[in-house]
């Protein structure tokens, strides 16, 4: 029997950041030796809230391969997509539209959210407000069965859910009704203690920053704001520099101790905060030789998006086949 499909990706808006990693990257690198994964890249989704960046959105391309590169994702074992290559995307993205209503579209949290932060609704373009449709077309296209994505992209993955239901139900069988999947950290906060890290929001610690950026970085990130001497009682829960720490730090002891020694105000944050610069750049360093390899060879990134979107379009190409059949359009003489 074949093996079960994944569909997952990046909107190419720039480096990919820890937050990436621990809510995303790291189950795909795992999932690869089960599953058939196609890893998109959905820059047709980044133009709808960067129409007049494509060159940003050009760079990104380039600078997020080399991130999955760097982590691991391999590209023969697995399928690289770039989205505009594919026009199926867009035909299945148009077509699914037609399956859902406004006011079920204005009920999702996370597009709910991120038009909040858009502001002024004269700033939110029609493509940007239905892209949570684009991305159930990204998954639906495939047929993937398995969606591992970070906590914030779960409302799309139910409404995909909805969506292949529907088609089904109305046209016959073509889609499975995929599953989503959150990663280790649900959703990793900013090193500005925010909800989430970020590009929009500039509180990211990159993959590809070096160790003095790193150690820069961590230096000013917010901590416990109720400590003022490092003799005072800190607090652990809710604490950025001890999220992260747990999140990236593999010395479990040591981590302890110094939570241990936090509350009781018996160590300052400063080397809470040297402890976890030095973690995350231990960690970060394989990823960092990986990504300078990929870096000075520039042909295999190249070779690994053109020959994935090549075999990703015969499986676009095979499934519109089956949902125009199923809808009985494009065949009228
Ligand atoms: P994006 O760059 O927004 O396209 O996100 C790519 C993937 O990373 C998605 O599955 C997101 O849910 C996940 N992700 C992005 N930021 C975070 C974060 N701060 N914590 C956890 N997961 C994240």
């Amino acid at each position: 029997m074949s093996r079960k499909r994944i569909l997952t990706g990046t909107r190419p808006t720039g480096p990919l950041h820890l937050g990436h990693y621990v809510g995303a990257l790291e189950n795909w690198v795992r999932l690869q030796k089960d599953y058939d994964c196609f890893f998109l890249i959905a820059d047709y989704q980044a133009l709808g809230d960067h129409i007049e960046e494509i060159q940003r959105i050009r760079q990104a391309v380039i600078e997020v391969t080399l991130d999955w590169l760097a982590v691991g994702l391999d590209p023969v074992r697995s399928t690289f997509v770039i989205q505009s290559a594919i026009p199926e995307f867009a035909e299945l993205h148009m077509l699914l539209s037609m399956l859902i209503s406004v006011p079920r579209l204005e009920r999702n949290p996370t597009l709910k959210a991120e038009m909040k932060d858009l502001g002024r609704r004269e700033n939110i373009s029609v493509g940007f407000f239905t892209y949570p449709v684009s991305q159930a077309a990204d998954i639906l296209l495939p047929k993937a069965h398995l969606v591992p994505v970070g906590e914030d992209q779960m409302p799309h993955i139910e409404l995909t859910r909805e969506l292949a239901r529907r088609f089904n139900q109305t046209y016959g069988e073509v889609f499975p009704i995929p599953e989503g999947m959150v990663g280790r950290v649900a959703r990793l906060v900013g090193t500005d203690g925010q909800a989430k890290m970020s590009k929009s929001l500039g509180n990211c610690i990159y993959l590809s920053d070096d160790a003095a950026t790193v150690t820069e970085k961590v230096r000013s990130m917010y901590t416990d704001p109720t400590r003022i001497r490092a003799t005072d009682p800190g607090h652990v829960e809710g604490n950025p520099v001890f999220m992260y720490h747990d999140a990236f730090n593999p010395d479990v002891a040591e981590v302890n101790d110094l939570k241990e020694r936090y509350v009781l105000g018996k160590v300052g944050d400063v080397e809470v905060k040297a402890r976890l610069a030095k973690a995350l750049n231990a960690f970060l360093d394989p990823i960092r030789e990986k990504r300078a390899y990929f870096q000075s060879h520039r042909e295999q990134v190249r070779e690994a998006l053109l020959e994935g979107t090549q075999r990703a379009k015969k499986v676009a190409e095979q499934t519109m086949a089956e949902v125009r059949a199923a809808m009985r359009i494009a065949s009228y003489v």
